[in-house]
């Protein structure tokens, strides 16, 4: 059995809600099929109260075993660097994240606040909240950058706001069957199984993409146009497989007209949620987008954007799913 305690920080509990979801595998194939030992999960467990600190304090302690620590939602510093903002069993829960994290074999944070922060920390950051090992683009976070765990892994990061329920489910099953070795993590602490394409890949828009024909209504289905040049679709510049592995096993967000707003990535939410940067392309002089797809610069795209429009077919500008 591999044992698997759950703990949450600043969070809605959106992560939870998506393990809940999962169906390839299921939390029941997780523990009826791959032996997970769910010790306890704040909206799953019937423990409460005195009985449930001592279960913590029985994986500090190494009186119970702890293979992995899951953690979701952000690490609460505040008020003045004590933690209290975020009481839980008595204590700071930035206390317990520190003691449960040297106890663990594994560390997994699920969910962008608990990997980089998240919404909660950004500006002004009332709750000073932080990722594990990552402020937004910065490593270091709480745990700090050198960090790793008892089995010598940095913290293994599953982002998105939330994350997809196969994403957990998944690494969930790497670890527990003892595969963690398998694992390559980029830069940022991201599995590369799902975090090494981008949203952009597999999207129903791409021909419109290439073409530089935009969308101009929101919410319109798969139909026609790119969200990217006036929606701030940020699909070509975050790395995750939403369109490869689909939401519900159907649908995704650029599927359905709605513009990825890039919360694999560290800096989410781009723009500290200005007001005027959501669901809009932020421009430099009204008509290039700041924001560029990796490996590409201004110059190049204004090239290829002449050459693409003056090329553009006419079913690029058409609605060709009827
Ligand atoms: S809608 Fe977004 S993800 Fe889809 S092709 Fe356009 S830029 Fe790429
Ligand atoms: S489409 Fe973009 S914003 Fe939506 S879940 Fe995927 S990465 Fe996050």
């Amino acid at each position: 059995m591999t044992t698997v305690l759950w703990l949450q920080g600043g969070a809605c509990s959106g992560n939870t809600m998506s393990f809940l979801n999962a169906d390839e595998p299921s939390v029941v194939d997780l523990i009826v099929d791959f032996g997970l030992d769910l010790l306890w999960h704040p909206s799953l467990s019937l423990q409460m109260g005195e009985s449930a600190k001592q279960l913590f304090a029985d994986c500090v302690s190494g009186a119970q075993p702890l293979d992995i620590l899951v953690f979701e939602g952000s690490v609460i510093e505040g008020p003045d660097g004590t933690g209290r903002f975020d009481m839980f069993a008595d204590r700071p829960m930035k206390d317990w994240v520190t003691e449960l994290a040297a106890a663990a074999n594994i560390v997994v944070g699920i969910g962008t606040c608990a990997t980089y922060g998240g919404l909660p920390a950004i500006d002004p950051n009332p709750s000073s909240s932080t990722g594990l090992q990552y402020h937004r683009t910065k490593k270091g976070g709480f745990l700090g950058a050198g960090w790793t765990s008892k089995a010598g892994l940095p913290v293994v990061n599953i982002p998105g706001c939330p994350a997809h329920p196969d994403w957990i489910t998944q690494i969930l099953v790497a670890l527990a069957t003892g595969r963690a070795g398998d694992l390559v993590l980029d830069d940022l602490g991201r599995p590369t199984t799902f975090f090494k394409t981008f949203m952009h890949n597999g999207c129903t828009r791409n021909s419109f993409f290439e073409f530089k024909q935009s969308t101009m209504t929101f919410g319109e289905g798969t139909r026609t146009g790119c969200l990217f040049y006036e929606f701030g679709c940020r699909g070509p510049m975050t790395h995750s497989p939403c369109n490869r592995i689909l939401w519900n096993r159907q649908s995704s967000k650029t599927r359905a007209g709605m513009p990825c707003l890039g919360c694999t990535e560290p800096e989410f939410p781009v723009s500290d949620l200005a007001p005027g940067t959501v669901f809009k392309t932020q421009m430099i002089s009204g008509v290039i987008p700041r924001d560029m797809p990796p490996g590409q610069d201004h110059a190049t795209y204004l090239a290829m954007t002449a050459t693409a429009r003056i090329s553009a077919p006419a079913w690029s500008k058409e609605d060709m799913f009827v």
